[in-house]
Order: C-alpha cells, then sequence, then structure tokens
C-alpha cells in the first residue's frame, strides 16, 4: 500500500474512539486483535455490493455507505447477536476524495450508532466493489438458526412489509402523494439490532428479509424442514403501501419485494406472551412442507419467489 492510500484510510475511516471492549487492537497493524467475552460466540458475515449490480454509479455515496453496514449488521440481528467490529475492503477505481468523505460518513455515522469499531479493511484499486465483513457476539448456543422452525410456531415480523419495495417503485416513476417514508426505508435500511437481541431464548427461528419475504421465510422452511401458511389480511402495511396496493392491483409487492430489512421469526405459542418487542404475527408454521397463502379467506397459487441473483 503506498503513502497516499495509507493518509487515505486515516483521513476517512480511523478513528480514535474505541466503541466497545471487544476491540484490543484497530487499524494500523497487520491483523486487528479481538477479546470475546467469557461464555459468547463470534457470529461472522460479509457481503459484497458492485457497482451496477447492486448500486448505480451515480448513487448517494452517503447513503450507499450507510446501506453497505446496515446489511451486514442486518445479518447479525438476524442471529441475535450483538455487533462489534467490522472490517472494510474497497476496491475503488480513483480517489475521489468528495466520493470518499460522503461515504465514510454514512457508513461511519451508522457505526458509531450501534458502538461498532471499524477494525481494518483492504484498500485496493479496480471497478468500484464494497466489502464489509462483520462481527457480532452472541451468547454460546443461542444464536437464532433458520433451521430451528417447529410445527405450531407462530410466524412473526419485526416493523411493516413492502416500505422499501415501494421506495424502489417511486424510485421507478411510481407517483403517491407521501413518498418520503417508503423512500427513507428503501435508501436508509435500519437493521433490527435490538429486536434480535430481544428475541433470545424466545425465537426459535430468525431471518432477516432482504430478498422478500416468502423468498427468505422460504429459507427457513427450507433449512427447518417445515411448511406454512401465511394470512395475508395480517400483514403489517403502511398506509402508502396499503394505497399502492388498490391503485395498481398488485397485492403481492409486500410479499415479493426485497430492502426492508425486517425480521421475520417464529415463536412457539407458549412462548408468545415474553414477546416484548413491536411485531405482528402473520401465520403458522406447519408440518406440512410448502408455503400456502390466503387473501381473504381464499387459498392464492403463489409463483414469485422473490428475486434471486442468477435467475
Ligand atoms: P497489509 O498490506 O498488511 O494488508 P495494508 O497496508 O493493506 O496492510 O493496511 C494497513 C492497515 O490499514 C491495516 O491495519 C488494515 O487493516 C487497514 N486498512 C486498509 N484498508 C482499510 C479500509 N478500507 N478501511 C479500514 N482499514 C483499512
Ligand atoms: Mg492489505
Amino acid at each position: 500500500m503506498s503513502i497516499a492510500e495509507f493518509s487515505l484510510i486515516e483521513r476517512y475511516f480511523t478513528r480514535q474512539v474505541v466503541g466497545n471492549d471487544s476491540t484490543k487492537l484497530s487499524i494500523g497493524d497487520d491483523c486487528a486483535l479481538l477479546s470475546l467475552p467469557e461464555g459468547y460466540e463470534l457470529a461472522v458475515t460479509t457481503d459484497t455490493m458492485v457497482e451496477n449490480v447492486h448500486f448505480f454509479a451515480d448513487a448517494n455515496p452517503e447513503l450507499l455507505g450507510h446501506k453497505l453496514l446496515a446489511v451486514n449488521l442486518s445479518d447479525l440481528a438476524s442471529m441475535g447477536a450483538k455487533p462489534v467490529s467490522v472490517l472494510l475492503a474497497l476496491t475503488l477505481p480513483t480517489v475521489d476524495e468528495i466520493w470518499l468523505a460522503a461515504f465514510s460518513k454514512g457508513f461511519l455515522s451508522l457505526a458509531e450508532l450501534h458502538l461498532v469499531d471499524l477494525i481494518g479493511g483492504d484498500t485496493t484499486s479496480g471497478p468500484l466493489t464494497l466489502t464489509v465483513q462483520a462481527m457480532g457476539l452472541v451468547p454460546k448456543g443461542k444464536a437464532l438458526l433458520r433451521s430451528s422452525a417447529k410445527p405450531g410456531d407462530f410466524i412473526y415480523l419485526t416493523g411493516s412489509l413492502g416500505d422499501a419495495g415501494l421506495g424502489l417503485k417511486i424510485k421507478q416513476g411510481y407517483s403517491c402523494s407521501n413518498p418520503e417514508a417508503a423512500l427513507q426505508r428503501f435508501n436508509k435500511p435500519n437493521p433490527q439490532i435490538n429486536a434480535g437481541m430481544a428475541l433470545l431464548d424466545i425465537a426459535n427461528a430468525c431471518i432477516d428479509i432482504s430478498d422478500g419475504l416468502t423468498a427468505d421465510l422460504g429459507h427457513i422452511l427450507e433449512r427447518s424442514h417445515v411448511g406454512a401458511c401465511l394470512d395475508w389480511d395480517k400483514l403489517p402495511l403502511a398506509d402508502a403501501v396499503v394505497d399502492y396496493i388498490n391503485d395498481t392491483g398488485d397485492w403481492a409487492m409486500p410479499l415479493v419485494a426485497g430492502d426492508d430489512y425486517e425480521l421475520c421469526f417464529t415463536v412457539s405459542p407458549e412462548k408468545a406472551s415474553r414477546l416484548t418487542i413491536n411485531c405482528t404475527q402473520i401465520g403458522v408454521i406447519e408440518s406440512t412442507l410448502g408455503l400456502r397463502l390466503y387473501k381473504s379467506g381464499n387459498l392464492q397459487p403463489l409463483n414469485s419467489k422473490g428475486y434471486e441473483h442468477f435467475s
């Protein structure tokens, strides 16, 4: 790495303040050092965003920095982990200081909000590619898995569904009278970290909704070898999403649109009264495989599986 690249990291990505006790050594040496408290495991995840695949060249860099970190923290949230630190690998076509300042502001503001330390990374030149590895702590043996849903479990969602999907429709030209909240959800997803941690010892299975409810709940069903029945009429929908459906007839949008980053989780009925977070029951896990959707009491054919890469 050249002097110029190192000073770039110093200028935009190095913070003196350490957010949490796990960080023993941060940016500057060959490796960072992390310590794990007694009784905890490290949850580790990584996600990459590539220009023209996940975002366009003219994307707002501050929002991009936020979203890159948010999608990684959302994966930790879905396991019930408390995020502690992240690594950032940047491949940049040029050193654009205005872009870097905005990107690091979006990234580090969200990191600071959740007391997450940026402890290292890599900087190379090439087509714009952004990769984060995020690490979090979870009490030993307690992580919320996709594979632990049981027949009879209630299925819940945090927050509301389809807002980010509506935000995308608005960006693509759909016009509605109150677009701000939907655009905000699309541009600045909010990882459900506190909700994930509050579900430890309560939820059986959990996933975050990145590719759409039917696709992501589908992962729980597959990994747990179970099926599910969903009630469309119970879906938590914002008024703007209801208006969009009434306007277009596209009632499946909240089921298949991605980017909401809410949590979908299952809880056995005996534990349902222990739930303290804002959530809505939308269905039930069943032993019969497959996903069945009821709308106004009628079984609906489900053929759309949400957004899938390479398909
Ligand atoms: P090495 O050559 O040993 O891989 P580098 O010269 O790539 O080390 O990096 C020097 C230091 O800067 C390391 O501590 C590394 O983790 C950190 N670093 C490099 N790029 C980034 C980045 N984009 N964000 C945060 N830290 C970074
Ligand atoms: Mg390196």
